[in-house]
């Protein structure tokens, strides 16, 4: 933390000005006015229900000693369905009380019958230990909580096994420790009750499509035993819970969506940074530190950075006296922010940039609580850090947030814009919008973040490269027969075959057996390919790891990789002993990989024929190589040379979503032939940018590859296909939401004030190609054929 220097603002708890009157002082301080929107959250006040009459008194009476007098409506309307027995998903938002709703039905069983047992699975230890504290706190008789993961000591596990009636765990551990070891736990599986799954919207993608056949292999083995278990899921607000639910669990699930929590109000402003003069040379903070990913990428600003727009806001709010904690995505970007803001201060008032820290992480708990303090008395009045914040640090009384680009999904959104707000007051949370499609379309359109959420976290359990291993873990924890195949639903039997063909499985009258002596090595967060460690030579530390995927676009021999804001150079990629070679070195150009791709169709799913147009799901081929990289100036984002590559190809076999136009409706649209690639590929650009806004992805989870003549599809064609093994469920969602997600992206273009595409529309910090051919005007009217002839 920096030392602060002598006070000069005044210290202590004045609020500030009221946050409608902050937000006038700070949009009048430019030429135009950057925010496209304001929206008032008003205060809600909280619905209370009574006590549920199936709630014992003794359960009462211990959450009335930790302060719940009654439950809110959707606790207690959660609690009564999974106390029916139905499967239920709580889907509301961050502290509205969604421990409550699992807690009651299971601790009422428990104490209801002294044999049942409960399992609560969370993502992560630490979230598992909250939850142990939790329960334990309540002090009810015979429960007997317990935490059962990597860290529990050997001795203490047998007693867990045992005793436990709530075991706390994880889904590694469940697949690795207790399913395998499932003879021991015969006892607790017997008489399971309930599996509370919390934060399950953390389950998506490739891990996702793991722990869902993780969750199958559980009923299975309760079901050997005898017990059906009722599913109680927790989850950030999300599009459709129920169907997301369902597929993690396999099971009919009812979503309680209805949150009766209180809240406080806010004052919510939408802000874009305004464009730059067209002959600006702006761009002297790379756009790199603004991403959150190790890829360089400078592409030549057109619009003020979000770092230096909220650095600015962080500057202004601190001279007026406002605590003020402002989220950049990444490291770097935070301590850029501070470190602007800071500058600014002490040109205004030498020794006021002593009221800015940045905080970077891995902070030991003595500075964390030091810094709680400074900020509480107001030695320190505005803070810039990463989401690592969240994690840890517990802050109360600020009066505005500023949010530096959109962190990727409304749960995070809402969870960093809670941080202001002290006990009743009103609090100020500014968005500011990154160059990015997303973050354009975003504050343009403030009913896709204040109204109903469509974001839904998807997965796709009958991935093949997800199927086949945890069919083979099934095997091993007991034969497989085929009542079991409706478990693991489509693509089981193609999948058990090919184990048989390849040796893994023996087939006899019985069922289907696992045929080795060890166990299945089946690891549910590694897809894609061993990650490459990065190593620096000098020293032999390891730095940290990428995945298989990216490693040749990022860890390319001479490529620039950054590691928590340090700069580093490639010397060499051995790619047999998945390890890149590097030395710390800072030059004055960032590197840019180039790729060739190519795709083959191999089947159709499912497709839309729409006269000129038409939409498909299927399966594809991917092949890729990286050929070269492009040295440029950070400073200008001029190329200083190519370079040759020599990696070899890589192939993906993976599920794409494309559209085909005809030539004649490209034509009569006013798209001149020789356009025509650019149209596509800004087209492609664009609707990978937006595809996070209908499913919980990253762009960087998805890829595409556009074409004026396909041979598989003999059209004008678009591609945008999963970058994982087998598909992890975002293309799937993209052609189920089509219409509203091509809608969604011809809108973030054309409301884009640049004239020839910028990274806010168009271009993309991950392109294969430089970003070439690119048309701007083209692509809305390649958008537009396709909206006018799909349904919608
Ligand atoms: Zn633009
Ligand atoms: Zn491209």
């Amino acid at each position: 933390m920096e030392s602060s220097a002598a006070p000069t603002v005044s210290a202590g708890h004045d609020p500030g000005p009221a946050p409608v009157d902050l937000l006038r002082r700070l949009r009048a301080r430019g030429a135009g006015d950057p925010v496209t929107h304001v929206e008032r959250v008003p205060a809600r006040v909280g619905v209370p229900a009574p006590w549920p009459a199936w709630a014992p008194p003794e359960l009462r009476a211990a959450f009335a000693r930790r302060g719940v007098v009654a439950p809110w409506q959707h606790q207690a309307e959660a609690a009564t369905l999974a106390y029916d027995g139905g499967h239920v998903i709580v889907a509301t938002g961050t502290a509205s009380g969604k421990s409550l709703a699992y807690q009651l039905p299971a601790l009422a069983t428990l104490l209801a019958d002294p044999r049942a047992t409960v399992l609560y699975l969370a993502p992560t230890k630490a979230l598992a230990a909250d939850q142990l504290r939790a329960v334990a706190g309540l002090e009810l008789e015979g429960v007997r909580p317990a935490c059962y993961d990597g860290d529990t000591p050997r001795a203490e596990r047998e007693w867990i096994r045992r005793h436990s009636r709530f075991v706390l765990t994880n889904p590694d551990m469940l697949h690795h420790g207790i399913l395998p070891g499932h003879a021991q736990w015969s006892g607790f599986l017997r008489r399971l009750a309930y599996v509370v799954i919390d934060e399950c919207h953390t389950y998506r993608g490739v891990f996702g499509s793991h722990v869902a056949h993780v969750l199958r292999r559980l009923r299975r083995q309760c079901a050997r035993f005898g017990a059906t278990p009722v599913f109680v899921l927790a989850s950030a607000t999300s599009g459709d819970p129920a169907t997301a639910a369902g597929r993690l669990t396999g099971l009919p699930v009812t979503a309680v969506t209805e949150d009766a929590s209180p809240r406080g109000g806010v004052t919510f402003a939408l802000w874009e940074p305004p464009l730059l003069p067209p002959d600006s040379t702006a761009p002297t903070v790379p756009a790199q530190a603004a991403g959150d990913h190790d890829a360089t990428t400078d592409l030549v600003q057109v619009r003020r950075s979000a770092l230096r727009e909220t650095a600015d806001l962080l500057a202004d709010t601190v001279a007026e006296g406002v605590r003020t904690l402002a989220f950049v995505r990444s490291r770097k970007g935070a301590e850029v922010v501070a470190a602007n803001a800071r500058r600014a201060l002490d040109d205004a008032v030498p020794g006021l940039g002593g009221r800015v820290a940045a905080y970077r992480g891995g902070y030991l708990r003595e500075e964390r609580r030091e810094l709680e303090r400074a900020l509480l008395h107001g030695d320190l009045l505005g803070l810039a850090s990463t989401n690592a914040l969240e994690l840890g640090v517990d802050l109360v009384g600020l009066d505005a947030v500023l949010i530096c680009g959109y962190p990727g999904t409304r749960a995070s959104l809402w969870q960093q814009a809670g941080r202001a707000g002290r006990s009743g007051q009103e609090a100020l949370a500014v968005l500011v919008a990154r160059d990015d499609p997303l973050d354009t379309y975003l504050v343009h359109h403030p009913e896709a973040i204040f109204g109903a959420p469509v974001e839904a976290t998807v997965l796709d359990p009958a991935n093949p490269y997800v199927l086949a291993p945890q069919l083979a873990c099934a095997a091993a924890e007991a034969p497989l027969t085929p009542a079991d195949l409706a478990l693991f639903g489509d693509g089981a039997k193609e999948a058990i075959d090919q184990l048989v063909e390849a040796g893994a499985l023996r087939q006899r009258p019985t069922g289907w057996y696992w045929r080795h002596r060890e166990r299945p090595e089946v690891d549910l967060r590694g897809e894609g390919g061993a990650p490459v460690c990065v190593v620096e030579s000098a020293t032999g530390r390891l730095l940290g790891t990428v995945d298989g995927g990216s490693s040749h676009f990022l860890l390319h021999p001479g490529a620039v990789y950054l590691h928590q804001g340090i700069s580093y150079v490639v010397d060499d990629l051995d790619l047999a002993d998945g390890c890149a070679l590097v030395h710390v070195e800072e030059p004055d150009w960032s590197t840019h990989a180039r790729d060739v791709t190519d795709l083959s169709v191999v089947s159709v799913r499912s497709y839309v024929d729409a006269g000129p147009v038409g939409m498909f799901l299927g399966e594809v081929d991917v092949t890729s190589q990286v050929v070269s990289y492009q040295r440029r100036r950070i400073a200008t984002g001029e190329v200083i040379d190519t370079r040759p590559l020599d990696l070899p190809t890589r192939e993906l076999r993976t599920v794409a979503v494309w559209f085909t136009l005809s030539p004649r409706s490209l034509a009569s649209a006013g798209v001149q032939q020789a356009d025509v690639p650019g149209a596509l590929h800004a087209a492609e650009h664009a609707a990978i940018g937006l595809l996070p806004l209908m499913a919980t992805c990253d762009r960087w989870d998805i890829g595409g590859l556009s074409t004026a003549l396909h041979p598989d599809t003999e059209a004008p064609t678009v591609f945008v296909y999963d970058g994982h093994p087998g598909g992890a469920g975002f293309a799937e969602r993209a052609y189920g939401t089509a219409s509203a997600w091509l809608r969604a992206t011809r809108d973030a273009i054309a409301e884009c004030g640049c004239e020839t595409g910028c990274p806010s529309c168009v271009q993309s910090p991950k392109c294969g190609n430089g970003n070439n051919p690119l048309s701007k005007p083209d692509a809305i009217r390649v958008l537009d054929v396709v909206l006018e002839n799909l349904p919608a």
